[in-house]
């Protein structure tokens, strides 16, 4: 999975101060065979990727956030573009009834879901809905629309096979208006794959009935496929929205990613299930936590980025575009904010594969270290904090004996303060605005 990918270059990543060009590379070539492997299309991970190293470069890395953790973000952030906002429930907005046209391939699932989705209105929206089948060239399919319609309530318009597919819609909508049907869900015909004759046909019943949601069922476990068939049917019609099928059955997920990124169009539901009730509303924070299998390291992320005192970290980005010096009073504000996060030690833990790391390199990054250096910086003069240079070797040793450490440990400290500087110094310009962007996402 990504994590475990992500996981070695963490290490590899951790304790340098910024997203280099040659390791966001390394890092990046583990995030493209992660999305690959979860059967993400070739052209999607292509353009996820481009998105993720144009962010990633330049990135600047703040204080608890290791640019490992900066790249999962990235990571996160973008799949979570991809897969937008939270979908919105089918669309209802027109005056009774409201035409809903399925399309897709034969074995998608189209006829399954139009049950799953008049159980769902019924229950959850409570309308009466009418269903129809164009399918027109098996009367199995008729009879399969028939029998689920029996099962969940909903009325049936019988369809004469010697019709055109417009006449038995046509006439539906007719039925479902004498009826006092809210909703009409249109069951079609598909192929086993894309065919011209197929795509003229959806599209001259698209035309003649006026859906006001058309909506794309699609296979999960077909994946790459899945980017193709999306790409037909998105060009064809004006899609409204998507259906993803079977997930139940496909661990890899990232079917979801591709016909999201290829259609342009919100998924809505997921299939979980062949019964009626296998229907779920799609969620795609949770579809992009799957494809990804990220689940611990973004929880991760989000704990430190609640934690990081955003006000804080914002005023010592403006001082330090300013030019003003970056002191050890800034410095201990940046310690306070890693010990709030409850120490990084506990965070660690819920990496897959930091948590297996050495305890000795566990508790360098973590541990007592923190509290021990606030001890230290506490026990220096409000003037020694604003001017460090003022700390010399008796002034050392005296803010040693004050916090019941070592002249070691001061100089550890001390060292530790003037790389952080230096980086800060280095930020004040070109690496401002990639900071910036940083804090506030
Ligand atoms: P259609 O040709 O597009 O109408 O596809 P069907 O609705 O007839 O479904 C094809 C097969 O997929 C049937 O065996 C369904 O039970 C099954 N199926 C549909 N949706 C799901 C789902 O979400 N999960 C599972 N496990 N099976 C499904
Ligand atoms: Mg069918």
């Amino acid at each position: 999975s990504l994590t475990q990918r992500l996981s070695g270059t963490f290490e590899r990543l951790r304790g340098r101060g910024r997203l280099t060009d040659s390791n966001i590379s390394e890092a990046v070539r583990e995030v493209r065979i992660a999305l690959l492997e979860a059967d993400v299309a070739l052209p999607v991970v292509q353009a996820l990727i481009q998105r993720i190293k144009v962010r990633a470069v330049g990135q600047e890395v703040m204080r608890s956030l290791t640019p490992g953790q900066v790249l999962v973000r990235i990571v996160r952030d973008e799949l979570a573009a991809v897969m937008g906002a939270q979908a919105s429930d089918l669309n209802l907005n027109v005056p009774a009834p409201a035409v809903i046209l399925m399309a897709g391939l034969q074995g998608a699932g189209k006829t399954t879901t139009v049950a799953k989705l008049a159980k769902h209105l019924k229950e959850k929206r409570k309308k009466k809905v009418m269903v129809v089948s164009a399918d027109v060239y098996r009367p199995a399919a008729i009879e399969q629309l028939q029998t689920l319609a029996g099962q969940v309530g909903a009325l049936f318009f019988p369809s004469d096979a010697s019709q055109k597919p417009e006449a038995i819609v046509k006439a539906a909508i007719d039925d479902a208006r004498k009826s006092f049907a809210d909703v009409l869900i249109v069951d079609t015909a598909g192929r086993t794959s894309i065919d011209d004759a197929m795509m003229a046909e959806i599209k001259a019943l698209h035309g003649a009935v006026n859906p006001v949601e058309t909506l794309f069922v699609v296979d999960s476990m077909t994946g790459q496929d899945a980017a193709v068939t999306a790409k037909h049917f998105g060009e064809a019609l004006p899609l409204t929205g998507v259906v993803l099928t079977k997930t139940d059955g496909d661990a890899r997920g990232g079917a979801a990613l591709s016909v999201r990124y290829i259609t342009g169009k919100p998924i809505k539901f997921i299939g979980v299930g062949e019964k009626p009730d296998g229907l779920d509303v799609f969620h795609p924070d949770r579809a992009a936590g799957r494809i990804l299998d990220m689940g611990d390291v973004l929880s991760l992320v989000e704990q430190v980025e609640a934690q990081v005192d955003h006000d804080k970290a914002k005023k010592l980005a403006e001082k330090v575009a300013k030019g003003k010096k970056f002191d050890l009073n800034d410095m201990r504000d940046q310690l306070e904010q890693m010990q709030n996060m409850g120490g990084l030690h506990g965070l660690m833990d819920k990496l897959p594969g930091v948590g297996q790391l050495p305890e000795s390199v566990k508790q360098q990054v973590t541990g007592k270290e923190v509290p021990r250096m606030i001890a230290i910086i506490n026990s220096m003069t409000k003037k020694e904090r604003r001017n460090p240079d003022l700390l010399n070797g008796s002034r050392r040793a005296r803010v040693a004996r004050g916090s019941g450490l070592t002249p070691a440990d001061v100089n550890k400290v001390l060292k530790q303060y003037q790389q952080m500087e230096k980086m800060m110094g280095k930020l004040g310009r070109g690496g401002m605005k990639g900071m910036m962007r940083g804090l506030s996402g």
